[in-house]
């Protein structure tokens, strides 16, 4: 799964599944665009690793959440790698909550990051991308929260349920142009974002996991390498890397 000569923007790609996403797609070959938004000091030991490795990276801030910021991110690939192959739209956040409780702010930002942020990413992108007619591929990290729901998280799992539809929707309109766009739908992976779940909670989720484990970065990353190089024919898919959860 080689990925030599090709170009990939992560977004998110300072921690958890975004970093791991850059480690293996740069060591595929991939030259590769690390995004953050707050975390530049964790940013650039990404950037590090890949360059200490051979690799070629470079670190762009920008909110996702905002689309001008998106232009300016796309533009830093253009002019610093030859072409753009693969967009990673991979940043997110949560604001868990019940929804008797959910501040607007809650539910707002998560819809804004994750839902909005994904629409932004690929409108920034598909002018170039078409413009350069060697096709490309489209990778959107959903949740498994997006096709079962989950209690608490009502905005999370709307925006990502929306991040579903809207990759099967731009699979239909960019086939044509050989951009495939698919999502990976993680299930419980072990990151930042869930060592704020108690060890019991954590607990009951793996007796709940028919491999009998929370899943790695890695787990996640070696399916965007599957989707962003050897995965030609497959498109407006959702690919759960779940262990085989029964939420
Ligand atoms: P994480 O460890 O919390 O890392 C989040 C990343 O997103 C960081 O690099 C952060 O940058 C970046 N980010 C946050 N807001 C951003 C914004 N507005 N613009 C640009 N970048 C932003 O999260 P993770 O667990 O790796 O999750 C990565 C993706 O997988 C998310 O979409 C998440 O919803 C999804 N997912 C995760 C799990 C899981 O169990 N962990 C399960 C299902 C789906 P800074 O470092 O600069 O803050």
């Amino acid at each position: 799964m080689s990925l030599e000569g090709k170009t990939a923007i992560i977004t998110g790609a300072s921690r958890g599944i975004g970093c791991a996403i850059a480690l293996t797609l740069a060591d595929a070959g991939a030259a590769v665009l690390i995004n953050y938004t707050h975390n530049r000091e964790a940013a650039d030991e990404v950037k590090d690793k890949i360059i200490s490795k051979g690799g070629r990276a470079i670190v762009v801030q920008a909110d996702v959440s905002d689309y001008s910021q998106c232009l300016t991110l796309m533009q830093s690939a253009i002019d610093n790698f030859e072409g753009i192959d693969i967009l990673v739209n991979n940043a997110g956040i949560t604001r868990d909550n019940l929804l008797a409780r959910m501040k607007e702010e809650e539910w707002q930002d998560v819809i804004d990051i994750n839902l909005t942020g994904v629409y932004n990413c690929c409108r920034a992108i598909l002018r170039p991308l078409l413009k350069q007619k060697s096709g490309g591929k489209i990778i959107n990290i959903a949740s498994v929260a997006g096709i079962y729901g989950n209690s608490g998280q009502a905005n999370y799992a709307a925006a990502k349920g929306g991040v579903i539809a809207f990759t099967k929707s731009l699979a239909k309109e960019l086939g044509s142009r050989k951009i495939n766009v698919n999502a990976v739908a993680p299930g419980f992976i072990e990151t930042e974002m869930t060592s704020v779940l108690p060890e019991d909670v954590k607990k009951d989720v793996i007796t709940r996991i028919a491999l009998g484990r929370l899943g790695c970065p890695e787990d996640v990353a070696e399916t965007v390498l599957f989707l962003a190089s050897a995965a030609d024919y497959i498109t407006g898919q959702v690919i759960a890397v779940d262990g085989c959860i029964a939420l």
